[in-house]
């Protein structure tokens, strides 16, 4: 890739996940995205769940000209309800996205936002993001954020990092915010 030139030679690619209660797993994920961006690599950031844009994905679309960014959720997903065919289908359809973005070739490094989340409620086994680890280039860096990470996943990665709420406003009334949240 382009952008390793800039770097030591090829690198070989890990798995992080960040999960936990605490704020700051999507946050990390992007800092990921717009660090590998000053370093001219190429990034896919997909969410699962998640269907509508927020400040991120206008963001990551109107500037970063090396990151791709797709939705594979209806946006309404409410957390304990059972999942309707839609969100499974929906689900499914991100899942097959991200198989062809860890071994196409186009991308350095490949997100998977609340991916996670997508397990805990579930929309598909976690042996579907096994398996996608199993699939990937070697040199792809691949990312799965989310509260409540898979045990299996865990086992698995090669990072994981886990935010604590020690404190968060959510608790105090204050909901997400433009810019900040979302
Ligand atoms: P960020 O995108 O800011 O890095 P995150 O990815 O770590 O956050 P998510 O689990 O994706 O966090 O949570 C997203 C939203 O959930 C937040 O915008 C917040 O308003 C809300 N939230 C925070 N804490 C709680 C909670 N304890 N229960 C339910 N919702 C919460
Ligand atoms: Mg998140």
């Amino acid at each position: 890739a382009q952008g390793q030139q800039l770097l030591k030679g090829p690198m070989k690619g890990f798995v992080h996940v960040y999960t936990g209660n605490g704020k700051g797993k999507t946050t990390a994920a992007l800092g990921l995205v717009l660090r590998a961006s000053g370093a001219g690599l190429r990034s896919y950031f997909c969410q699962f769940i998640k269907g509508r844009d927020t400040s991120e994905t206008i963001a990551l679309r109107d500037r970063f000209p090396n990151v791709t960014v797709e939705q594979f959720g209806e946006g309404r997903f409410l957390r304990g309800n059972k999942p309707s065919e839609a969100d499974i289908e929906l689900a499914r359809r991100g899942l097959t996205a991200l198989t062809a973005a860890v071994s196409s070739g186009d991308y350095d490094l490949v997100v998977a936002d609340e991916a996670n989340c997508a397990v805990a409620a579930g929309l598909f086994p976690v042996d579907e993001l096994l398996r996608i680890i199993d699939s990937k280039s070697e040199n792809v860096e691949l990312v799965f954020t989310g509260r409540g990470a898979d045990a299996q996943l865990i086992a698995r990665a090669d990072l994981v990092t886990e935010m604590a709420a020690i404190k968060h406003y959510f608790d105090e009334g204050q909901s997400a915010r433009p810019g900040i949240e979302e």
